[in-house]
């Protein structure tokens, strides 16, 4: 038993809260939305910014144990859960994924490949960067991007007028190499405070507009590369002193996997998890950070898992009524914004080539 404190009340912290509520904890979120998604899931809602100190100290008060469910909360308020010894996550683990020139540096630290970086602040930099990196690259702010937002992708010199708006005085930029992969994939895994790692199936994911769109398990990837994703999130876990569900996203060129960026929380790619695992990427969060033992993964030979954005999901209710075979969440958010994450929807069987002609068949592709 117990109350579990979340900073954050979105899709991630109520499928956190969810799984949480089955094990019997109780649920406080600290969320500024009074209808965001966790609050009706939660025991308590403090509404409140993330940066404000006496929410902070309420949510302390009501929590056994605290969470994050993404990592732009503020720095501060994790530091301060850390030393009251509330926050098994850590406050590095959110320090270093707030910002790509950490992330990038534990990587490099870690003995793993990344695309060739610089980090810059002028444009004078930039051009200076792009000297050796060549083109095509692609240029981001080193923190609070996320879905392709805070990125521009350069091809060739006319695009640097574009840049050179783009940066802005006193921010902080990361100029990378453009990779022509294979495929994206993502490792989710979790790790428990004994240091033990359970890995869940290597994901494969496709994006729409920067907008992860489907995630695709098995990954279609030779026999050598889950082995080495898993030995590079093991060495990155190991770096960071991760605890809990923890994701990182990596570019899969032939045989090499090259490390893009990190996440210190269960993932949009590893929603799958929650039908086709014996045990979930948050259930297995949550006992992470509740010092529980994890329990051994097994898994569904085949699941893809497809994001709802926006308005798609009234068309997914209409569809609901006619078609069977796949699983519906939906976070029960109130406006259905272009690109917002509104839902998402599993399939899961023996084969992918099962599910594409389900996925056919329930005429999903339409968005
Ligand atoms: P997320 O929503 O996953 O947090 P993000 O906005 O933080 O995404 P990235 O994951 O860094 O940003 O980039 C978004 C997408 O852009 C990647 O999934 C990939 O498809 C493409 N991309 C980014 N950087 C590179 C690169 N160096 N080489 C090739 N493709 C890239
Ligand atoms: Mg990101
Ligand atoms: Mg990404």
């Amino acid at each position: 038993g117990g109350t579990i404190g979340i900073l954050g009340g979105g899709q991630l912290g109520r499928m956190i809260a969810v799984a949480a509520k089955h094990m019997g904890y109780r649920i406080a979120v600290l969320d500024p939305t009074e209808d965001c998604p966790c609050a009706q899931v939660a025991d308590h809602h403090i509404v409140a910014d993330y940066d404000d100190t006496e929410a902070a100290e309420r949510l302390s008060e009501l929590s056994d144990v605290i969470t994050y469910e993404f990592e732009n909360v503020d720095l501060e308020v994790a530091r301060l859960f850390e030393g009251a010894e509330k926050l098994p996550q850590g406050a590095y683990s959110l320090e270093v994924t707030q910002n790509r020139a950490k992330e990038k540096q534990i990587a490099v630290d870690a003995g793993l490949p990344v695309a060739a970086y610089e980090i810059v602040q002028t444009f004078d930099q930039f051009q200076k960067a792009m000297e050796t990196i060549g083109f095509p690259a692609v240029i981001k702010t080193v923190s609070g991007g996320y879905d392709g937002k805070g990125q521009l992708p350069i091809g060739k010199e006319e695009d640097f007028d574009e840049v050179e708006k783009f940066i802005k005085e006193g921010g902080t930029y990361i100029v990378e190499q453009w990779i022509t992969f294979d495929l994206e994939i993502s490792q989710v895994f979790t790790r428990g405070l004994d240091g033990e790692i359970t890995y869940f199936p290597v994901a494969e994911n496709l994006h729409k507009n920067h907008i992860l769109h489907e995630t695709r398990v098995p990954a279609a990837v030779s026999d050598k590369v889950p082995k080495k994703a898993q030995e590079a999130v093991k060495a990155l876990a190991e770096k960071i002193g991760i605890v809990g569900t923890f994701a990182v996203e990596m570019f899969v060129t032939g045989k090499d996997v090259y490390i893009n960026e990190m996440a210190p929380r269960p993932h949009n790619s590893g929603h799958y998890t929650i039908e086709a695992c014996s045990v979930s990427q948050f259930e297995q969060h949550v006992r992470a950070i509740c010092g529980l033992p994890l329990l051994p993964i097994h898994s569904f030979p085949a699941a893809v898992m497809i994001n709802v954005l926006g308005k798609h999901q009234d068309i997914l209710h209409s569809r609901l009524e006619n078609y069977s075979g796949f699983h519906l969440h939906d976070y029960g958010k109130g406006e259905a914004r272009t690109n917002r994450k509104m839902g998402h929807i599993t399939f899961i069987g023996n084969s992918l080539k099962e599910i594409d002609k389900q996925i056919k068949y329930n005429q999903i592709h339409m968005w």
